[in-house]
């Protein structure tokens, strides 16, 4: 019976995910650890807490729990009261984690995709996007999308400021490291 080419790529991803892995153990991180660490240096200011690292992992609240007690004992990220509302926790990487991010097996994996895709990914990035929109649709997730690209983004309303762009839903300032950086409240405009 001939498999359809659907099933064959979820097989392929599978199979891609357990192969970019394997045998790697940079900094004895296992790969939640590495996914936190990635989801620190990702995300922005709103969304850098554990309710929304467990979220953006689709891991249970006390799972992401022990994946970040692990880091700090590593010396690898800190949690600190939120400076928004100093009730909720922030988490942040440390320079440690930062340096160790630039051994992320992870670029081994984007290198045999530009090999690949003879350097233009642009076509396997939007399918891809596709998929994982579906599948966050099928899970009830959220998309956790780059600043940028949100319906509350506005651009440059403070052309020269070291801030210039501004979030409509949080009412905050936003730097244009702050528009490259995945949040946890994007809607896609
Ligand atoms: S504009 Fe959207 S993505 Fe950016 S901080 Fe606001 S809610 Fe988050």
């Amino acid at each position: 019976m001939k498999i359809p080419r659907s099933l064959e790529v979820a097989y392929l991803l599978g199979r891609l995910e357990r192969l970019a892995r394997s045998g790697v153990n940079v900094g004895g991180l296992n790969p939640a650890q590495w996914e936190a660490l990635r989801y620190l240096a990702r995300a922005n200011r709103f969304s850098r807490t554990p309710a929304a690292l467990a979220d953006y992992l689709g891991s249970t609240r006390g799972t992401v729990s022990q994946t970040l007690i692990a880091l700090e004992q590593k010396g690898l990220a800190r949690r600190s009261a939120s400076r928004r509302d100093g009730r909720s926790v922030e988490l942040a990487l440390t320079p440690r984690g930062e340096a160790l991010l630039k051994q992320d097996h992870i670029h081994d994996l984007a290198r045999d995709i530009a090999a690949g895709t003879g350097d233009d990914a642009a076509d396997l990035l939007a399918a891809l996007q596709a998929v994982l929109r579906a599948t966050i649709a099928r899970n009830e997730g959220r998309a956790f999308g780059v600043c940028h690209t949100c319906r509350h983004f506005h651009c440059d309303v403070r052309p020269g400021a070291a801030s210039p762009h501004h979030c409509g839903l949080l009412d905050e300032p936003l730097s244009r490291a702050d528009s490259e950086a995945i949040c946890q409240e994007q809607e896609i405009a």
